[in-house]
């Protein structure tokens, strides 16, 4: 799960990290009630929205009064902003922060990430602050400063004095930058975050360390044990399908294609997204209905994929282990009836109760395409939707 930036940046402030002073507003006249409360005569509106980039997008904007605060919020609040994160749709604007206008000497990019090849916590830092670490990597590769935390000590305050040292930070501020590193840690471990990334972190004109950006993803499977961190969840960041199968405890990713994929396992999901590929389709979601599906459960798994108008079929793959092929098909049969499907539906079923679950297809007297490989399924998938493509294309050109 994601936060937002002032989200982020008032729980790493608990931590000892020091961020400049700010305030969330909900309308352009509470931003600038904001900016009187904050002082000073220069303020940074940003806009809260799940992604990097806003600066370049329009969504970070410097202003020196009242009149100028309402005008970009006026021009922010509502609108879409779309930026190199955010996908082509955008995010939508309903939450500014305004925070007093920093002066800027250097810019540093500091992020924790968990590396799955070592099992640590790791930090990537370094002295190119201000560009993307993507960019970093690509262009200034010898800036980056790595080190990894052994989870038996956690982190060493000689490992934070290592990495200011080598973003030649002044010997002066050596001690802030420990004391920011270890926050930022703290943070990450007590929280069971995957990700936090400060960029920039700078350093000002009358030498403090600030965070002026801050990101933070938390482990969804960890949620349970931090409520008040899951209560920071903001459906508005999300795309509206992935949240609405979270609330029904299904895993869902959207993606571009036309082909809706219910399966059971994220690597069956994988396997089946090939093989869509594979045989020329392109899948458009992938739905986990997960072990031990009920019934009830493949059924409402059907109603979310088909409430994505870009479904033009949809795959079904089960390998039942632990599901039971009969409870999927009696699902897919109960969906089948309650939902309006014009779609062509496609099923393979293999493993615990086969046999069962191919009679009960059969049975129903429903239209669904049955496959045996999964191979078998994909083409016909991919057939069966050119087909039907085609027909539509013939009658409309009738028409
Ligand atoms: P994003 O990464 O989404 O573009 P940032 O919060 O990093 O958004 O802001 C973009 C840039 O705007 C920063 O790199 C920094 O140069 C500038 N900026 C952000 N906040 C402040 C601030 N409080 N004072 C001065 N400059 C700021
Ligand atoms: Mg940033």
């Amino acid at each position: 799960m994601d936060i937002h930036e002032y989200q982020a940046k008032e729980i790493l402030a608990n931590f000892g990290v020091d961020i400049p002073p700010g305030a969330l507003a909900y309308s352009p006249e509470q931003a600038a009630y904001r900016a009187r409360e904050i002082g000073g005569d220069r303020w940074v509106v940003k806009a809260q929205v799940h992604a990097g980039g806003r600066g370049k997008a329009g969504g970070v904007k410097v202003c020196s009064s009242d009149a100028e605060i309402q005008e970009t919020c006026e021009n922010l609040f509502g609108r879409k902003l779309v930026t190199h994160q955010t996908g082509p749709e955008g995010k939508g604007i309903y939450r500014v922060y305004v925070e007093g206008a920093v002066p800027i000497e250097r810019e540093i990019y500091l992020g924790f990430v968990l590396d799955r090849s070592s099992q640590r916590v790791m930090i990537v830092a370094s002295a190119e602050g201000g560009m993307e670490i993507e960019e970093i990597s690509a262009e200034k590769p010898e800036s980056i400063v790595r080190a990894t935390v052994e989870p038996a000590v956690g982190l060493q305050d000689f490992q934070c004095r290592q990495i200011a040292f080598k973003l030649g930070i002044d010997p002066a501020l050596t001690a802030r930058m420990v004391r920011t590193l270890q926050g930022c840690y703290q943070a990450f471990s007590e929280y069971d975050a995957t990700m936090v990334e400060i960029n920039p972190l700078v350093i000002t004109g009358d030498n403090r360390i600030l965070a002026l950006d801050a990101k933070m993803t938390f482990d969804d499977n960890a949620l349970f044990r931090h409520p008040h961190i899951s209560e920071l969840r903001d459906k508005s960041q999300e795309d509206p399908r992935e949240s609405r199968a979270a609330d029904r405890g299904l895993s869902y990713v959207g993606l571009d294609g036309n082909i809706g994929c219910i399966v059971n396992g994220a690597g069956l999901a994988m396997a089946t997204m090939d093989t869509i590929k594979l045989a020329g389709g392109e899948p458009a979601n992938f739905l986990d209905i997960g072990g031990g599906a009920t019934p009830e459960r493949v059924a409402k798994a059907f109603r979310l994929v088909m409430s994505d108008s870009n479904v033009q079929a949809v795959l079904v793959n089960i390998f039942a282990g632990i599901n039971r092929c009969d409870w999927v098909a009696e699902g897919v049969v109960q969906a089948l009836k309650e939902v309006q499907v014009e779609v062509p539906v496609i099923v393979r079923l293999a493993g615990t109760n086969v046999e069962e679950g191919q009679k009960i297809l059969a049975k129903s007297g429903l239209p669904i395409i049955r496959a045996r490989t999964l191979m078998e399924a994909a083409e016909r998938a991919v057939g069966a939707w050119k087909n039907d493509l085609t027909e539509n294309t013939i009658v409309r050109a009738v028409q």
